[in-house]
């Protein structure tokens, strides 16, 4: 990556970008930064290149993309702060002081990671951009996680998937939260991951293409008779959401996948709905699955309209339709409003946030201590999903309902066979009870016992758990038939 890269790619988005001062902040860092290596071997410029070139991706501000060249600056050199605002200014000085806060959080059991959630949503609340900043160094450091020892590699990747990746898809950074996600998946569970690598990307990929070929030629040639722009996209479906949705619906690869999905950009809000129309004419639309997010914008400022229609060989077929400005907002979130606010020439500032911001500000204010922050903040951020912690501190991520069981069988299939009981919170569970955030869950297993009880079945949550009782009790099946039917 070179700083001419990185010019070429803000000048895309800002003509009128202040060159100078890109080279500048380059060759300040590039000095600062003399002699040090990366893990990779790499120059340590190289890290700062890429946050600055992902933060231009996401179209984040000027004196954002300059904060993220200087990023490590007063961390890892003697240049400090002053230095910083001496040269670059107030602005620019405040967004590194803030992501030079942000780097002192460690992620370390229970406390610390609450601690480390309450962090961010404060930065965040201060200044949005410390947190756009802080995604890009993240996204640039998985890249380069190879680099690191394996122990490192899973804390990193533990530490993405439940505080960062969250919170961009808070903000509706899609982007940046699917490509940290797949990143993190390949690491956390590497088998799953090759096997759903291989099915989407090799066995599937043939059928798919030329499905979406039939499509594009048919709803192509009549939109063109109705006068309608349009740019179709397949629409790039990350692995991992696969992987969540077969876990949360209990579902084969196939069954997910059966659900084709294309985008339709067009240029007015007119010509989305006018798409809509010509999709339901030449396919049959699913009843129920026709959203309007346009008329009724997500909460967090989501918009689309959404149609799923039995398409050509009877294929369920999902169309996603909208405007270029709210596919830009829909990848990049946050950073597209600021980037639009830029555009129309004025400054972050008047920046209208998020109301979640504003309350997140307010509870903050109320609350006693770290816990009660949390609490209160209800996790709206993590939707489905629960984070509970095992008695050394290390946490794990599960749907929301389930239960020791799922939680016995995440940590080591071994627990999950012999579990007997279960203490949440210190107080004896049973197995069935439903694990709420924040549990500290403790499984009590018993060395003697045969397997799992196939009455688990009703209760858990996880594929995992499931598909490892019903392996467990097949097998103990075999074991009874052959010692009913000697000489087996
Ligand atoms: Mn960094």
């Amino acid at each position: 990556m070179t700083i001419s890269q990185v010019i070429t790619k803000v000048k895309n988005n800002n003509p009128e970008a202040d060159e100078k001062m890109l080279k500048k902040a380059y060759d300040f860092a590039a000095k600062a930064h003399e002699g040090q290596k990366r893990k990779t071997g790499e120059p340590y410029i190289q890290h700062s290149l890429h946050t600055a070139f992902v933060l231009a991706q996401i179209k984040a501000d000027f004196p954002t993309i300059i904060a993220g060249l200087l990023h490590d600056v007063p961390e890892d050199t003697e240049y400090g702060l002053e230095e910083i605002k001496k040269k670059f200014g107030e602005e620019v000085m405040m967004l590194v002081e803030g992501i030079t806060k942000l780097s002192k959080i460690k992620y370390r059991g229970i406390e610390r990671y609450r601690e480390s959630l309450r962090k961010m949503f404060l930065a965040m609340a201060r200044d949005l951009r410390v947190i756009l900043i802080k995604f890009s160094d993240r996204l640039h450091n998985l890249r380069t996680l190879d680099a690191l020892p394996p122990e490192k590699r899973k804390r990193i990747a533990e530490e993405t998937m439940e505080i960062y990746a969250p919170i961009a898809g808070l903000l509706g950074i899609w982007r940046l939260k699917w490509q940290m996600e797949d990143i993190c998946f390949k690491f956390l569970y590497p088998e799953e991951f090759k096997k759903l690598e291989y099915k989407y990307e090799v066995e599937k990929k043939i059928e798919r293409n030329q499905y979406a070929q039939k499509i594009k030629n048919i709803l192509g040639q009549k939109l063109k008779q109705e006068g309608i722009e349009y740019k179709i996209e397949d629409r790039f479906k990350h692995l991992y959401s696969i992987y969540k949705k077969m876990q949360r619906k209990d579902r084969k690869f196939d069954e997910i996948y059966d659900v084709f999905a294309l985008r339709l950009i067009t240029p007015t809000i007119s010509d989305c709905y006018k798409a809509l129309g010509v999709i339901h004419t030449l396919w049959k639309p699913k009843s129920n699955r026709i959203k309007d997010y346009i008329a009724v914008p997500k909460p967090n400022g989501y918009r689309s309209l959404h149609t799923t229609v039995f398409g050509p060989e009877n294929k369920a077929t999902e169309f996603q339709i909208r405007t270029k400005e709210m596919h830009e907002e829909s990848l990049y979130g946050i950073a597209a409003h600021l980037h639009y606010k830029q555009k129309g020439g004025s400054d972050y500032k008047t920046l209208k946030q998020p109301h979640w911001i504003k309350d997140i500000l307010n509870i903050q204010r109320q609350a006693e201590n770290t816990n009660e922050f949390i609490s209160a903040l209800k996790l709206d951020v993590f939707h489905d999903r629960i984070f509970v912690f095992s008695p050394k501190g290390d946490v794990f991520d599960l749907p929301e309902k389930s239960t020791p069981i799922d939680f016995a069988y995440i940590v080591h299939t071994e627990i999950g066979n012999k579990a007997t009981g279960a203490l949440i919170n210190n107080k004896m569970a049973t197995l069935d009870q439903p694990l709420k955030n924040g549990d500290l869950v403790e499984i009590i297993t018993d060395k003697n016992r045969k397997g799992p009880n196939r009455d688990w079945l009703k209760f858990v949550k996880t594929n995992r758990a499931k598909e490892k009782i019903r392996h467990a009790s097949k097998a103990s099946k075999l074991e009874q038939i052959k010692k009913m039917i000697p000489g087996m």
